[in-house]
């Protein structure tokens, strides 16, 4: 049984999932914490629940999913887990940041280990795949988890929405292409997490979402 907490971080309302199964374990993805009180927050959750995080994951690497990443290696010694193709974005996170109206002093955490098309992730009893759909940027996964039909899709597909593609390296028919191929063809009762905004179902998205 997956137990998953939503936290919602930083000054772009991003979304932090802990995921965390019957064993225990847990894993992170997309660690916005930007704020002290944010990363404290996140730490409380863990300890409160008697969680062991086992892995750091990122759908992808725009400065507001990654705050929190060096957090986490400082307090847990865990690097984040990301796609090789995101990597460039690490350098433009304290200056994209700053365009924003909040700094950032310390530079991005880097990425510990790379994940691409077709891998698994465990912990406890869960099993993570990895799916690559590009187009928001060059890297972005969505990671799902076919036993309890989970999808967690970063900035690739919202409720009602799909992920802007006018950021560097964005590309609107790949990211058409990707998640009509790839997500669009799960059950329709997986339910959605994404990166900003509420949870949905694909079968909702392939009925109602104006831009599919
Ligand atoms: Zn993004
Ligand atoms: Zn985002």
């Amino acid at each position: 049984m997956l137990k998953i907490k939503t936290f919602t971080f930083n000054p772009i309302q991003e979304n932090t999932y802990v995921v965390s199964d019957e064993t225990g374990e847990a894993v992170v993805i997309d660690a916005g914490c930007y704020f002290p009180q944010e990363k404290e927050a996140l730490k409380n959750y863990l300890e409160s629940e008697d969680l062991t995080l086992k892995l750091v994951l990122n759908t992808h690497l725009h400065f507001d999913h990654q705050f929190g990443n060096r957090f986490l290696y400082v307090t847990y010694g865990l690097k984040p887990h990301a796609h090789r193709d995101d990597e460039f974005l690490l350098e433009k996170v304290v200056a994209g940041a700053t365009i924003y109206g909040f700094p950032v002093t310390e530079n991005a955490m880097p990425i510990g280990h790379y994940l691409s098309e077709g891998d698994k992730i465990s912990f406890g009893k869960t099993e993570f795949s990895c799916i690559h759909v590009p187009g928001h940027c060059p890297g972005h996964l969505v990671f799902h988890d076919a036993r309890n039909k989970v999808l967690f899709a970063g900035d690739v597909l919202f409720r009602g929405s799909i992920g802007r593609t006018d950021l560097e390296r964005g590309n609107h028919s790949q990211l058409i292409t990707g998640i009509t191929e790839k997500l669009l063809i799960l059950p329709d009762v997986t339910v959605v997490y994404p990166g900003h905004g509420p949870s949905t179902t694909i079968g909702e998205e392939k009925q109602h979402n104006p831009y599919l």
